[in-house]
């Protein structure tokens, strides 16, 4: 089986390949490691084949990892975010993915305030519906897109989302398209600039590259099964 720097490069390989394809340049496109549920030592393979940048989803996981290991290493939160974790969840990371109510919006912004914190986010957007995921439906998003440029310390950077779990890559692509479609609606509507979508996983971050991704988020192709 090969190891952790082998695969990277194979993931860097189709990342390349995906961006070729659709007429990208590769370098808008950030591979996030996604180290979950994985050590120090695994971290430290990656970061030996000079990635960089990972992606946890537990705060409380983090917190024990992230000062076990050096500090130029960059961190993204990825994971459903509580309200009760947010402070220790700013410091940590460059930029929050998942701001997936007004609700949480509104503690980042308190805490932020607090802490003297212009804290980097997305919006999670379930763009599929699913009863079973986090994330704000289309439609409430842009209805709470005022409310949430009201907000003074949150640099809303763009969107990110989930597609439902599938056998195969291309039944995530119309999820992707649609996410691409309302940040176009929402940069028109509100006049601003979203440049991130966050999309694509190991079984489809291809696709999500073609749709518009800039983050790939990528845990089991690089890191082997959780
Ligand atoms: C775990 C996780 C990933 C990575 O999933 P893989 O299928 O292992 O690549 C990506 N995004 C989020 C939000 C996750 O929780």
């Amino acid at each position: 089986m090969s190891g952790t720097p082998e695969r990277l490069e194979e993931v860097r390989a189709e990342i390349e390949q995906a961006a070729a394809k659709s007429g990208r340049n590769v370098e808008e496109i950030e591979l996030i490691a996604v180290s979950k549920a994985h050590n120090a030592e695994k971290i430290r393979e990656a970061m030996a084949a000079k990635q960089l940048l990972f992606g946890e989803s537990k705060v409380q996981e983090a917190r024990s990892k992230i000062p076990l290991l050096p500090s130029h290493l960059r961190w993204h939160f990825i994971g459903h975010l509580q309200k009760n974790k947010v402070r220790h969840a700013l410091p940590l990371f460059e930029l929050i993915h998942s701001i997936d109510s007004v609700d949480l919006a509104k503690q980042v912004e308190r805490i932020g305030k607090e802490d003297g914190l212009f804290p980097r986010v997305l919006l999670q957007v379930n763009v599929a519906g699913e009863t079973s995921k986090f994330g704000f439906k289309p439609e409430a998003l842009i209805e709470s897109m005022e409310q949430l440029l009201e907000f003074q310390r949150l640099s809303i950077e763009g969107l990110m989302t989930i597609a439902p779990l599938a056998t195969d890559a291309e039944k995530s692509r119309p999820h992707f398209a649609r996410l691409q479609l309302l940040r176009g609606e929402l940069e028109q509507r509100f006049h601003l600039k979203l440049p991130h979508l966050s999309m694509g996983m190991s079984d489809d971050f291809a696709v999500a590259i073609e749709e518009g991704a800039t983050f790939v988020r990528i845990g089991t192709r690089i890191f082997g099964p959780r």
